[in-house]
């Protein structure tokens, strides 16, 4: 019986809150066969290709105090650091020159005319020195639409801003309840950078306290109901320097939120089959393979990481993140040889761009038409 309903719901296009339930409860058989569907779907609407983003983690200041995060204003114990120019262009020009195709310029929250400035004129000179040819996506935050549509016209094309937690009530608990940090404030932000023409990333963690399998469901829905290009998502890693440190003992063991966040990758590629999926550094802080796996289950784009090796210490979001003595050559061969393992080929050279953002581009032109 229980055999007959998976393999009805694995067949289906259309999901339920309780069909999503379901999936995530699969253990043994039942979680092996999900993952086989969702690496097939993902064969046979994207390829089999994985995607590299080069990822420079160019500042660790931030204004926000998210309850989670190493990064947050008030954790002193971290050094501040900007990157310079120079060394971001550095980076940059490392991944053109591995055909890496593209780049991810992610930061803390900030946005004095000074950082938009200057964010503006890094996304010029990438540009420059790459003959047009880097794409790069953004991760820096909630910016005002103007912000946002200055950043798209200087070369940015893609964006990622989590959600964190689909469920307002949980975004509450793991947020303070303030004007930055307000859960109807980053959803226009989303609608915003949409609107700015970007191809748009959102994401949530997984295994955060007071979350349950409920509200990953729902989760899932949010992130189709949004329409989104691109998801990044991973486990919740604790931080001892974070408020949300004192529910250590409360949270799923960490191999558990690794598996729901492997589960979590496949079930969204059956529901969401032709957008990019990131496979997060925070599954690699688990198990090492772990980025590898979640490539064999659904995910087709990794962020390897170009920080120059001496910020790296001061990027800890969370405990345990992985890589931090690394150099960007280390890390590119690790990574090589870990997808021709998974056995995927990576897409050098390409930008890799969300099926799903081209597509809709179509359909919005179309409609523009008529
Ligand atoms: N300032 C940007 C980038 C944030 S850092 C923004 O606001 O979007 C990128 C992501 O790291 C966050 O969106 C969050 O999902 C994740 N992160 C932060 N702390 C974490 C933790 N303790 N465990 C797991 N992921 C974490």
């Amino acid at each position: 019986m229980e055999q007959d309903k998976l393999h009805n719901i694995l067949n289906k296009t259309e999901f339920t809150k309780e069909d999503i339930v379901f999936l995530l409860s699969q253990t043994g058989e039942g979680r092996t066969r999900l993952f086989k569907k969702a690496n097939a779907v993902k064969q046979e609407i994207v390829g089999q290709k994985v995607y590299f983003r080069g990822l420079i983690e160019f500042s660790n200041i931030c204004s926000k105090d998210c309850f989670y995060c190493g990064i947050r204003k008030s954790n002193t114990h971290v050094s501040r650091y900007v990157v310079t120019d120079e060394e971001i262009l550095y980076a940059a020009k490392y991944a053109y020159e591995n055909d890496y195709a593209s780049l991810v310029l992610q930061s803390g929250e900030i946005s004095s005319p000074a950082f938009v400035d200057r964010v503006d004129r890094l996304l010029k000179e990438i540009k420059k020195i790459s003959n047009g040819k880097l794409g790069i996506t953004l991760s820096c935050g909630e910016q005002s639409p103007e912000t946002y549509q200055r950043w798209f016209a200087s070369g940015a094309h893609r964006y990622l801003l989590r959600i964190e937690t689909s469920s307002p009530k949980l975004f509450y608990k793991i947020h303070p309840k303030d004007e930055t940090h307000d859960y109807i404030r980053r959803l226009k932000a989303l609608k915003d950078l949409r609107l700015a023409g970007y191809q748009v990333g959102s994401g949530v963690m997984i295994g955060l306290p007071f979350q349950k399998l409920e509200d990953l469901a729902d989760d899932i829905l949010f992130l189709k109901t949004l329409d989104v290009d691109m998801c990044g998502m991973g486990p919740y890693l604790e931080h001892e320097e974070t408020p949300l440190f004192q529910y250590k003992d409360e949270l799923w063991p960490k191999e558990e939120r690794f598996d729901m966040a492997l589960k979590m990758v496949a079930v969204l590629r059956l529901v969401m089959p032709d957008i990019n999926i990131a496979a997060a550094t925070a599954l690699q802080a688990i198990d090492p393979a772990g980025r590898e796996k979640a490539v064999t289950l659904g995910a087709n784009v990794i962020m390897p990481n170009l920080t120059p090796t001496a910020y790296r210490e001061e990027y800890r979001l969370y405990e345990n993140k992985p890589c931090l003595d690394e150099d960007a050559e280390q890390c590119k061969n690790c990574l090589e040889a870990r997808i021709h393992l998974a056995g995927d080929e990576i897409g050098y050279g390409e930008w890799g761009d969300s099926k799903h953002f081209k597509k809709r581009k179509q359909k919005d032109e179309q409609s523009s038409q008529n």
